[in-house]
């Protein structure tokens, strides 16, 4: 039986010689992205659904003002509610307490602070 030669791993520029598609390395790297587009899909349904805009807008109504420019003395109006301890810490998706409004200023620099997607995405300038 002649043995399957093996092939170049698919990962643009990687020279490993594999059996499958990718090297052990790369397959690790394609599956952990892999599973981040999963978990930004959930999250892009999640922030759709009615059950989120509902509260959403219940927490807008209790507090119309951003929380954090508030501490600060200024009475800015709030545009996005954000989760104090994130859905993907564990926090809680509907809990009132765990809801704080913000200004989209305030908001974009709490996620740069996270490191989630929108300050992935937001929060560089060019
Ligand atoms: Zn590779
Ligand atoms: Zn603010």
């Amino acid at each position: 039986m002649p043995r399957k030669p093996k092939k170049p791993c698919a990962y643009p520029g990687c020279p490993e010689l594999v059996d499958g598609y990718y090297c052990e390395a790369h397959k690790k790297l394609t599956d952990k992205l892999y599973n981040q587009y999963a978990r930004d899909d959930f999250s892009k349904n999640f922030y759709n659904s009615m059950a989120w805009r509902l509260a959403r807008k219940r927490q807008l109504s209790v507090h119309p003002f951003c929380e954090e420019c508030l501490k600060n003395g200024k009475a800015v109006k709030a545009t996005m509610v954000d989760h104090i301890i994130p859905i993907k810490q564990g926090g809680d998706k509907f809990e009132p307490s765990n809801l704080q409004s913000l200004c989209f200023s305030c908001h974009s620099r709490k996620s740069v602070e996270e490191g989630s997607r929108f300050g992935r995405h937001r929060g560089a300038k060019d």
